[in-house]
């Protein structure tokens, strides 16, 4: 079967984002600690009630990572005694610093070529969960399009963020679309759902059955990998 579309997951997938991830929260604490007095004073307990209670009143939110952690940290300032209007205020700013450090992203070395050569060959994008921003990665320029979760208001598995992605690139029969993620949850299970063909990027070798149409290790097998999934060539 022709394929027509190949998504990418972002995270894990083309970059690393635990490092990130740690790094854009220690900023942001100390961001934190600096400018809203008494924060400190929140136990960890008290943290996983705020977040509970958050997840619990706010379902509407829970795809978007950014709206989340924005209202969760409001949610902390007010506990602390911090009126509403300055709590806001401060949760963009405090959102701001996360935001820039989240975006530190450096692609792994072997993404480039990969994303060159099938853009070739290929419409490519991405879908992601998270809320870095492809657009300013060096590799930004295969992609046609990106959707992340915040804009299709669903998060992966649903199979809504996999038909936004086959709505914008103009495929109807999603069959002839791959996606390649690092999450089988996520990616693979969310790709199957849909009715896309899935590579799963097992950076682990984990001996587990699986929904994926194909499995890789490493990142350089990908290529081989759509080519197996495309007859048309
Ligand atoms: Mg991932």
């Amino acid at each position: 079967m022709t394929i027509e579309l190949i998504t990418f997951d972002l995270d894990n997938t083309l970059w690393e984002s635990h490092q990130v991830l740690l790094r854009a929260t220690r900023e942001t604490n100390a961001w934190i600690v600096e400018h809203v007095p008494g924060y400190t004073s929140l136990s960890t307990e008290r943290l996983t009630e705020l977040n509970d209670t958050l997840r619990r009143e706010r379902p509407e939110i829970l795809h978007d990572v950014s709206e989340f952690r924005l209202a969760f940290m409001e949610r902390c300032f007010q506990a602390v005694g911090v009126p509403v209007s300055d709590a806001r205020r401060l949760s963009q700013a405090a959102f701001a610093v996360f935001i820039h450090w989240r975006c530190q992203v450096e692609p792994y070395p072997e993404a480039e070529q990969l994303l060159a050569e099938l853009s070739s060959s290929y419409q490519l994008a991405s879908i992601t969960n998270g809320n870095s921003d492809v657009t300013k990665t060096s590799i930004s320029e295969y992609f046609s399009f990106n959707v992340s979760a915040e804009n299709a208001g669903a998060a992966k598995p649903s199979v809504k963020i996999f038909r936004r992605a086959l709505e914008l690139a103009g495929v109807s029969e999603p069959a002839r679309a791959i996606h390649v993620g690092d999450s089988l949850r996520e990616d693979i299970d969310g790709a199957v759902n849909a009715g896309m063909k899935s590579v799963w990027l097992d950076h682990e070798g984990t001996p587990i059955e699986n929904n994926a149409t194909v499995v890789v290790h490493e990142l350089t097998d990908i290529g081989s990998a759509i080519c197996s999934l495309d007859t048309s060539t």
